[in-house]
Order: C-alpha cells, then sequence, then structure tokens
C-alpha cells in the first residue's frame, strides 16, 4: 500500500519545495507515532525524489517512476521492516557499497531504512560513517516509530521531520471511507483501540480483530454484573485474541471511565458502555489503581519468560475484580 495520506500532505508538500531548491538534506529520520503511516510517508518521498520531474508522490510516466513502481529501480534501496528483526552491520555494509556507485537513472539516489530502530550498535557506527561523509546525490531516509532506541550521533547528524496526526475527526472518516460502508461504531472501536492510527484501525478491522474485541467486550459487561467468573472471561478472551490485545482493551476500557473525572466534560468523547458501566461501580481512584495493575500485569506478560499466560491472565483478572469493588 502506497499512498498519500491526507494529513501527510502538508509535511510532504514542505520537503517537495526543499527538494525543489535543492536544500534537502541528506540524510533525514522521517519519526511518526505509527511505523505504517511513517513508511507510507517514506515510500511518497521517495517517489518524489526518484521522479525526472520531482512530481509530488511521482509522476508515474518517466523512466525511474515506472521501474519505482515495480521496485526495480537501481536507484533506490530498502531495507524492510518485515526483512529481519535485527539489522545487521552487513546489511549497512551492503547499502554503503550501493551509496558508492553512480546513478544509474535518475538524478539522485534513494536509500530507505524501515523501522531503523532496529540497527544493532554494530550497524549504528557504520551508519554514522555515511552520515558523516554523505555520497553525493544519495539521500537516506531512516523510518521509526521508536526514534529513542538510535545512537544520540545517530539522530543528531540527521534532519528530523516529524510526522503529525490525524483529528479524531479526520481518522474515523478515513477509516470508513476506506472501509467502503458505514460501520461508524465498528470504525470508531477500532481507532480508540488502535489509539487513533487509522492504518492500524484498518487492520484490526480486515483481520477480524475489531469484531473480536467487541466480543470480549460482551463478556467483560457480563463479568462486571457477576454473570460469568474471572475464570470464565479468562478463557473466552484467550480464545478470542492474544495476550497483548487483551491488556490493551482492558487498559483501554479503564482509562476511559478515569478520562471523564480529569478532564472537563466537553472535551471527552462519548465513552463506551463499559466505561460508563465501570463509573457507576466503583471509585476513580480504584479505577486508577486497576489501571496500573493491568498495566503492570501486561508489561509481565511481554517480559517473564515461560509465563503460562493463561493462569496469568486470570490471576490478573481475579486481582481487578477485587480492586474494582
Ligand atoms: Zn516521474
Amino acid at each position: 500500500m502506497s499512498e498519500l495520506l491526507p494529513w501527510q500532505s502538508k509535511s510532504l508538500s514542505r520537503l517537495q519545495a526543499r527538494i525543489e531548491g535543492g536544500a534537502l538534506s541528506h540524510a533525514l529520520l522521517i519519526e511518526g507515532r505509527d511505523a505504517r503511516s511513517a513508511e507510507m510517508f517514506a515510500g511518497m518521498l521517495t517517489k518524489t525524489l526518484v521522479c525526472q520531474q520531482e512530481v509530488l508522490g511521482g509522476c508515474g510516466e518517466c523512466r525511474s517512476c515506472e521501474l519505482g513502481l515495480a521496485e526495480t529501480n537501481p536507484d533506490r534501496w530498502a531495507i524492510k521492516r518485515e526483512d529481519e528483526a535485527q539489522i545487521k552491520v552487513e546489511s549497512i555494509r551492503e547499502l554503503i557499497e550501493w551509496s558508492q556507485k553512480t546513478t544509474q537513472i535518475g538524478r539522485v539516489k534513494v536509500a530507505v531504512i524501515e523501522g531503523c530502530e532496529r540497527m544493532n550498535r554494530n550497524a549504528q557506527n557504520a551508519l554514522l560513517k555515511l552520515l558523516e561523509e554523505p555520497t553525493r546525490e544519495t539521500y537516506l531516509i531512516l523510518v521509526t516509530a521508536d526514534p529513542h532506541r538510535l545512537l544520540a550521533t545517530v539522530r543528531s547528524r540527521c534532519e528530523r521531520v516529524r510526522l503529525g496526526q490525524p483529528s479524531d475527526e479526520e481518522a474515523l472518516n478515513w477509516v470508513k471511507r476506506r472501509l467502503g460502508d458505514s460501520d461508524h461504531h465498528l470504525a470508531s472501536e477500532a481507532l480508540a483501540f488502535a489509539h487513533g492510527e487509522p492504518l492500524a484501525a484498518i487492520e484490526a478491522i480486515s483481520n477480524g480483530l475489531a469484531e473480536r474485541l467487541v466480543e470480549i467486550d460482551a463478556a467483560l459487561c457480563a463479568w462486571f454484573e457477576s454473570e460469568i467468573s474471572s475464570l470464565e472471561l479468562g478463557r473466552k478472551a484467550m480464545d478470542l485474541a492474544e495476550p497483548k490485545d487483551i491488556y490493551t482493551l482492558l487498559a483501554l476500557r479503564l482509562r476511559e471511565s478515569v478520562r471523564t473525572e480529569v478532564r472537563p466534560a466537553h472535551e471527552v468523547k462519548a465513552s463506551s458502555g463499559i466505561a460508563s458501566q465501570l463509573q457507576g461501580k466503583s471509585s476513580w481512584q480504584c479505577r486508577l489503581e486497576g489501571l496500573a495493575l493491568v498495566e503492570n500485569a501486561w508489561s509481565q506478560s511481554k517480559t517473564m519468560t515461560g509465563l503460562n499466560q493463561a493462569l496469568h491472565l486470570e490471576a490478573t483478572l481475579i486481582n481487578l475484580e477485587r480492586v474494582l469493588s
């Protein structure tokens, strides 16, 4: 998927003006809260850079654009996010070797490193050499959702481009348009679950996760009403989703229920039924304590090796029940 996301168009136009003026830095660090959105932006920037007509997003007609579309353009180099869990020094050496070759088709060469925070220390040190002695006509675009995992020396040698987020309304409209139907509820639930990231929301809807989370929500309601036990809720949730999604959903519902207490009513979006149900059930102090408990349990679930996830979730739910009652 490669397209210009509407909320990124201003940032891209600003960079395009700099390309036209010959004033764009040779090393850019594209930072976005959502990795996929940032990668899309990097894709559009690359197309703009390699296009012989310098058209925003590429003209689609010149030789560079044609090859670019087929991803066989020798002037482009990419380390994809799905390629490897860790980027090792060998990959960076190959990139440096490529950067020293002359351009084959267009005026410039462009290398993109998606998920650049995956570079290990040696890889980052090797990259520093390229950043310190940039090759003429070569642009290096680093993309990340987690810039703090990069060495400070790498960050400081790049021009940082921090991508903006869509407004809640813009995000919801985009997701609904993309879905091609008007399932307002599912779109807005998926967005809340994805912390307002439209691409992550679309993914949750397309892979069926959003609908399964609605089922877990229903089980949560029944649990709050003491219609099912913590054991039953835990089993049902584990049948429907991964631990990370279950803890994210629990934390989301608790956070929603606390948010209304600390913000003026007009700033708060309509909360889910569960948030209101929680508000009627326990004090905000208890819900805040419950949120800390869930976040702590999720952190243990991620980091403890050999943990029985089903038992861990069940214990968390029993503790949460105690805190909330
Ligand atoms: Zn073109």
